[in-house]
């Protein structure tokens, strides 16, 4: 998470020291704005054939170039490569600390990727696209599917790094977790939710629950549901009786659902 809060206060600096203030942030127009005599920087989509490669940052401390594989069919994901190239670019190639030439692919853009540089990258590209001073007017601060997606729709981001971007500024246990043809398929959580989150495939009830989230506005709503449902409801000497659920339903049968708890939802210790 440091190296992340690094990567997304430089992005953030850099917006700044740029002069961007509206959103959506694009960038390739970072990108240009950055070169210079001093540091030129180049952006490039080509179509790389393999999946394996979504984008790629080759330079030395002069200048550098980034690719970013135009076959990427989602736009959020599209922006969210890039950003996270112009991180390797801005943070790793311009000041000469590490290699000077990165691959990444799938594995290195997730947030479960265990190495530093990749995740400062992966701060830098949150923090470029949805920076915290532009994203803070847009919602009330409550993680919700409606907020998530006001984040998403004005950033050009997907759902989840828009949810990832509100856990990491709005400190609050949540929890994001992916059904694909309802068995389950992964989930990311704010560094403040602490139960251990259950691998089953989705129950008929679990899926009558769902909302369409292909919707223009998504819901404010959560269901108040059993927190064995979800999650093991002991951890650290707590028991979670009741747990907040509010699940959508996307297209390719994936189904997101966001996980919430606080003090009510506690069972009452003797
Ligand atoms: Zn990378």
């Amino acid at each position: 998470m440091i190296a992340e809060q690094k990567g997304s206060t430089e992005a953030e600096d850099t917006l700044e020291d740029l002069g961007f203030d509206t959103l959506p942030i694009n960038p390739e127009t970072v990108c240009n704005e950055i070169n210079s005599d001093d540091f030129n920087l180049i952006f490039e989509h080509k179509p790389f054939n393999s999946e394996a490669i979504l984008g790629k940052a080759i330079g030395n401390e002069k200048g550098a170039v980034i690719y970013v594989n135009s076959n990427i069919p989602d736009k959020g994901r599209l922006n969210y490569t890039a950003a996270h190239e112009v991180g390797h670019a801005c943070m790793h190639i311009m000041p000469s600390i590490t290699q000077q030439s990165f691959n990444c692919g799938s594995k290195e853009l997730t947030d479960q990727f265990n190495d530093p540089i990749e995740k400062e990258a992966n701060g830098f590209a949150s923090g470029l696209l949805m920076p915290k001073q532009l994203i803070k007017p847009l919602t009330d601060g409550d993680i919700n599917w409606f907020n998530v997606k006001t984040i998403k729709d004005n950033c050009f981001t997907s759902l989840e790094a828009s949810f990832r971007r509100m856990t990491s500024i709005y400190k609050e246990p949540a929890a994001m977790v992916i059904h694909k043809s309802g068995q389950f398929y992964r989930f990311v959580t704010s560094k403040s939710f602490e139960p251990y989150i259950n691998r089953s495939p989705l129950s008929s009830e679990q899926k009558e629950l769902c909302y369409d989230g292909l919707a223009d506005n998504l819901s404010t709503d959560f269901e108040t549901v059993d927190a064995i449902d979800w999650i093991t409801p002991e951890f650290k000497g707590n028991k979670l009786e009741a747990i907040y659920s509010s699940s959508i339903a996307l297209k390719n049968d994936f189904t997101y659902t966001i996980l919430r708890y606080d003090d009510d939802c506690f069972e009452e210790m003797e």
